[in-house]
């Protein structure tokens, strides 16, 4: 709507380095739209300066700006065209409470917009989070082909949201309002130190500071509802008027960092596709297929068999089980000391490492052990039974497939990289087969895909394919204030 500041500055800057080996042109649309306004709101007085607004674009990187008239973009004028209703349980809560009519408006202007312009990525602040996860859901609901970017919200040094409302405020109504990014940040401090908020203390907190709270709540930050029970994720957000001026806010509140679930038949892809993953997100990458496979070699090398529960016990006791990642060698993969990383990928091990991984002892000292290396989150691991038995509560549990043709052709490939001699594809067929077998019927934690799991069948996908797929199950549950995609990737 104009006014531009930092924050806009940012969207426009994001989306110059969206796409940096096929770059596409950034347009800025500026346009109040008078359709999101209700009576007696700031509609008339809205800062309104096309020419500071598309210095501005530019300084930021954009290519041309997009300020249409009203009637260009309202023929016939602006009530003819409320057509749209925006998701109604999205609506339900928050601003949608107080602003009757307002997101419908914001609904029937994005149609709109995007229509006329057609974009294949379209940039958007999380800062209005609330507008960001209706207008999501609205492009999906309609099927439009376009990629949604979020922005996390920029701030000033003092803390203070970028806003084109701020400019209403006078010297001392900046400084009061203050108080509110400050509580917010205080609170999810709190929360990550495993405190429960009390809401009625924070709003008290806020009004002792002069300002008037319209809500303040904590709501699951997708559904926008208000979480009965805590959440690893959920929203603190929060409206207040400061004088005159209606400001919004908000903060996630977090016990731990995200955690991806990624689990799946034998041959899926998953260690490549997870690896590639977790470079591209900046989480730590964890395989536990490698611990499985590393404690079969260091029992079968001990010639203990897998039913001998009370020495593989006696060896697990002691084990010293260590992933190490690095970007120029991949994985390493050291038990007690000694380096296993290709021993493990023998086809010994691997006919044999299902049978050691059913067996009680083993699951639950490995699963103690993954439990443990993801209790701060910021993780995506892969297995059979992570998004089930490792992390229940994973943000993103992914079931990755393919047919067992497909996964046999990617074996096969595998095994010739690795130097080992190739059997025929109906012979690793067979093999899949037999594998995805004992681990879908083992008694304890089988191979199942998690009932809030996303399955992908990822036949004649590419590895990109598919990992850009992920990465938009990933944005679609975790905002970029949450976890920021990495700079240099963007
Ligand atoms: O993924 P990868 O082929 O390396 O896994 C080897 C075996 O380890 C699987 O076939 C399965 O028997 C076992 N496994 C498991 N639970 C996991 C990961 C792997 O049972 N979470």
């Amino acid at each position: 709507m104009g006014g531009l500041h930092r924050g806009h500055q940012q969207l426009i800057t994001t989306a110059k380095g969206f796409d940096l080996i096929q770059p596409n042109p950034v347009l800025v649309s500026i346009f109040v739209n008078p359709l999101q306004f209700g009576k007696g709101e700031d509609f008339d007085f809205y800062p309104r300066d096309l020419s500071l607004d598309c210095e501005l674009a530019q300084e930021a990187g954009a290519d041309a700006v997009w300020a249409p008239s009203v009637d260009e973009i309202f023929p016939g004028g602006a009530d003819s065209h409320r057509k749209l209703i925006a998701p109604l349980h999205l609506q339900a809560n928050l601003c949608g409470l107080s602003r009757i009519g307002h997101f419908d408006g914001v609904a029937n202007v994005m149609i709109r917009l995007l229509s006329l312009v057609k974009p294949k990525v379209l940039v958007l602040g999380e800062k209005d989070w609330q507008q960001f996860v209706i207008l999501r859901q609205l492009i999906k609901d309609l099927s439009l082909p376009i990629q949604i970017k979020g922005v996390a919200t920029v701030r000033e040094a003092d803390g203070l949201p970028h806003s084109s409302r701020n400019r209403y405020l006078t010297k001392s109504e900046r400084q009061k309002v203050l108080a509110l990014p400050q509580l917010l940040t205080k609170a999810a401090r709190d929360v990550s130190e495993g405190e429960i908020l009390d809401l009625k203390k924070i709003r008290a907190s806020i009004e002792e500071k002069g300002l008037k709270v319209e809500y303040l709540e904590i709501v699951d930050p997708l559904l926008l509802r208000p979480v009965t029970k805590t959440q690893q994720i959920s929203l603190l957000a929060a409206a207040v008027h400061c004088g005159s001026t209606r400001l919004i806010d908000h903060i996630f509140l977090m016990k731990r960092h995200p955690i991806v679930a990624i689990d799946g038949p034998a041959g899926a892809g998953k260690s490549t596709i997870t690896r590639t993953l977790a470079e591209r997100l900046d989480l730590v990458y964890l395989d536990t297929g490698a611990m499985y496979r590393a404690v079969t070699w260091l029992i079968k090398q001990q010639g203990i068999k897998p039913e001998n529960h009370k020495q593989i016990s006696f060896i697990l006791k002691d084990l010293k089980l260590e992933l190490r990642q690095s970007i120029k060698e991949g994985q390493t993969v050291l038990i007690n000391g000694k380096d296993v990383t290709e021993l493990i990928r023998s086809p010994e091990i691997t006919a044999s490492v299902s049978k050691y991984a059913a067996e009680v002892p083993i699951r639950e000292a490995l699963t103690k052990q993954q439990k443990e290396i993801g209790i701060n989150g910021g993780i995506v691991a892969e297995g059979r039974d992570i998004g089930t038995a490792v992390f229940p509560d994973a943000e993103l549990k992914v079931f990755l497939t393919a047919t067992p043709n497909e996964r046999a052709k990617r074996r096969a490939a595998d095994m010739a990289n690795q130097g080992f001699e190739v059997p025929s594809i109906k012979e690793l067929e067979a093999q899949i087969n037999e594998r995805d077998q004992l681990d879908s019927n083992r008694e304890i934690s089988p191979l199942r895909k998690a009932k809030d799991a996303t399955e992908l069948i990822t036949d004649g996908m590419s590895i990109e394919d598919v990992t850009q797929a992920l990465i938009e199950l990933f944005r679609s549950r975790i905002p970029e204030e949450v976890w920021p995609t990495p700079r240099s990737i963007n």
